[in-house]
């Protein structure tokens, strides 16, 4: 939690010198385990319409919690993980859109990002007290619990329905930036002209600041707190980052983190921190996760291959990996030894 306010407060000191003024609207309230952040351009609105306007996109936020968090057991995510193998459950569209968009993700990155890694992220329990080692025989049978290919998403009946037994999902690597999504276009039906909605490490960005002058982003350095890795003004987009620094334990030297690779059952190796830059935040959110699985290799390749997306990765070894608008920065190489 420490990190996470230490995000937030980033984002904050990283506007705050550019603002002549403080003339932005700015809250933030903790939702999701996390701080949500929301900063708009006021423009020509009355202040009661844009303090109701940011008040109901955390509400939106809020509203997404609520539906899926596996935290909340009355959540309908919860509800979907009970009856597998059981019954279909009907849920909300938000719910379909956000499930159907994860397997999506699931089958654009052969598995790398899977929603059902549920029963792994159970066993490890990582970013919790209880958070330990699994035996290797745990890790095997949790991992035959997680198939993508086993979820059923029918759109006209509005149900999803996980087909085995003791499989679960688990939106955490998606629904932080499908709910900034929703900020974001809640934000903008009520006239607003600018802001940024950040979710933790999910933001996203639209219009300008006041006087079209731009929004500006900085990416957290991954080995120096309150450093930054590099700076950018996004225009109109979504940048995400999944990173080993926040939720981790160490033991003997070694870093367990939160981003499980479904092919091994154990936290991805290979980067340490991965940038996505894209139009819409959920999308940002899954290849985050999903590049961070992948590993440099197969991780640079994907981004390549897919110029809608740009991404700024740091190896294990400290190499900096950039594509797209990243490509053209200097960035220094980071200094990692676990
Ligand atoms: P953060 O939640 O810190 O923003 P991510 O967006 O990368 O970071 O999401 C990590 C979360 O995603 C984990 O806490 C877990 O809930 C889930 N997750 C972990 N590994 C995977 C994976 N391979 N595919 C899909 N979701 C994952
Ligand atoms: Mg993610």
């Amino acid at each position: 939690m420490r990190k996470k306010y230490f995000i937030a407060a980033l984002i904050l000191a990283f506007l705050l010198p550019s603002c002549g003024g403080g003339e932005e609207y700015r809250k933030t309230r903790e939702i999701m385990g996390t701080y949500v952040t929301i900063t708009v351009a006021r423009g020509e609105l009355p202040e009661m319409v844009v303090r109701g306007a940011v008040r109901d996109a955390f509400e939106e936020i809020e509203r997404v919690d609520r539906l899926m968090s596996t935290y909340k057991p009355e959540s309908q995510l919860s509800e979907i993980n009970r009856l597998a193998g059981i019954a279909p459950v009907k849920v909300d569209p938000e719910v379909l859109e956000t499930v159907r968009d994860a397997l999506d993700v699931a089958r654009r990155t052969d598995g790398a990002f899977d929603p059902t890694v549920g029963p792994l992220i159970r066993l490890w329990k990582i970013g919790s007290e209880e958070a330990r080692l699994p035996t290797s025989a745990e890790i095997e049978k949790a991992k035959e619990l997680v198939d993508y290919r086993q979820v059923v998403v029918d759109e006209p009946a509005s149900t999803v329905y996980i087909k085995k037994k003791g499989m679960a999902l688990d939106l955490g690597g998606i629904a932080k930036g499908y709910a900034s999504d929703l900020a974001v276009s809640l934000l903008r039906k009520r006239g607003l002209t600018g802001g940024i909605v950040a979710v933790a490490g999910d933001i996203k960005f639209f219009g300008t600041r006041d006087g079209g002058r731009p929004w500006k982003a900085g990416i957290q350095h991954p080995r120096r707190e309150g450093g930054l890795l590099a700076r950018l003004e996004p225009g109109d987009a979504a940048m995400s980052t999944s990173g080993d620094y926040e939720r981790y334990f160490m033991k003997d030297g070694v870093r367990y983190h939160h981003i499980i690779d479904p092919a091994t059952g154990l936290p991805a190796r290979g980067l340490i921190s991965v940038t996505v830059l894209s139009k819409e935040s959920y999308l940002a959110d899954g290849l985050s996760t999903a590049l961070f699985v992948m590993g440099p290799v197969r991780a640079l390749a994907f981004a390549r291959a897919h110029p809608e997306v740009e991404a700024l990765m740091v190896t294990s070894e400290g190499r900096v990996l950039a594509t797209g608008r990243f490509s053209g920065m200097d960035i220094e190489a980071v200094e990692a030894d676990n």
